[in-house]
């Protein structure tokens, strides 16, 4: 983490960095660790935090799947104004669209996303969002970008709130979710590493594999459990992404269901259990990091 110098928090009775009220009695208490009354709130708390420099609340209210390893703030920009657009709010989840002004030098831009909020043991927490770069000139993968650390193409959306967000970027989501082949990369006890084509599917949050319990990348798996799918678009080979996680669970499939149903979603409409059923295991991956082009 690193925090500029520029950090500095508003007393009391200051406007509150996010435009609405005052800081000590608007985002101030929950930078403090109160917890938001909704999700918009929390999204303004979220804006405020980056604007003053306070790691720890940007830390706290992310959702821990998709929470970066190291929330950087303070370098620099100074977020000068937000306005939210639109907010729609459920009972355990929501949706908040809005644009935040932003400087960095003799630059200036707007950063327009729209973030998925759920409620989580009673506190809302941030997801991830996705980033409209038309607003700003943070030029695609050019150092002019706002934080000037972020790289441009697809994952642009990872630029702010979502920095190094674990989750799969919508212009990649198609890859798994169409029935593509993966390359599926296990480690094996000598240190080597194995890669095997693999059916998979894509539950939205974890990737799921069909296997058996007989063969050695379950050996591999128990010993290490980091796994990395590699799968690329087949009409445009340049075109991938690249999941690094690891296997949470091993359920059992004894009647091999799960292996017709890959069966059926890569194109075999009368897939039937394989005779090794018995020893049939899903395999259900993290999705820790992502990358690809
Ligand atoms: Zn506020």
């Amino acid at each position: 983490m690193s925090f500029g110098s520029a950090s500095v928090r508003p007393s009391a009775t200051d406007a509150c960095p996010c435009g609405e009220g005052e800081f000590g009695t608007h985002c101030g208490p929950l930078l403090d660790g109160e917890p938001a009354p909704g999700a918009e709130r929390l999204m303004r708390s979220r804006y405020t935090a980056f604007a003053v420099g306070d790691a720890a609340h940007l830390a706290r209210s992310w959702h821990p799947r998709t929470r970066p390893d190291e929330i950087e703030v303070g370098d620099g920009t100074r977020w000068i104004g937000l306005d939210i657009v639109s907010a729609e709010e459920g009972a355990d989840a929501a949706e908040v669209s809005f644009r935040a002004r932003w400087r960095h030098g003799s630059e200036a831009g707007e950063l327009r996303e729209r973030s998925r909020f759920v409620r989580r043991a009673g506190r809302w927490v941030y997801v991830d969002g996705d980033v409209d770069e038309r607003g700003g000139r943070a030029a695609r993968g050019e150092a002019s970008s706002p934080n000037g650390r972020v790289g441009g193409s697809a994952y642009g959306r990872e630029r702010i709130l979502g920095e190094r967000t674990r989750m799969i970027p919508d212009a990649h989501r198609d890859l798994l979710e169409n029935p593509n082949y993966g390359s599926l990369g296990t480690v094996r006890p000598d240190g080597t590493v194995q890669v095997n084509p693999m059916w998979f599917d894509f539950d939205g949050e974890h990737l799921l594999f069909t296997h058996t319990t007989t063969r050695q990348k379950f050996r591999n798996l128990q010993q290490n459990p980091s796994m990395s799918l590699m799968v690329f678009d087949p009409a445009q080979p340049y075109r991938y992404i690249e999941v690094r996680g690891r296997l949470v669970e091993a359920e059992p499939d004894p009647t091999g269901a799960f292996y017709v149903h890959l069966g059926k979603r890569y194109g075999n409409a009368e897939q039937e259990a394989p005779p090794d059923s018995a020893d049939r295991v899903i395999l259900k991956m993290s999705i820790e990091k992502v990358g690809g082009q």
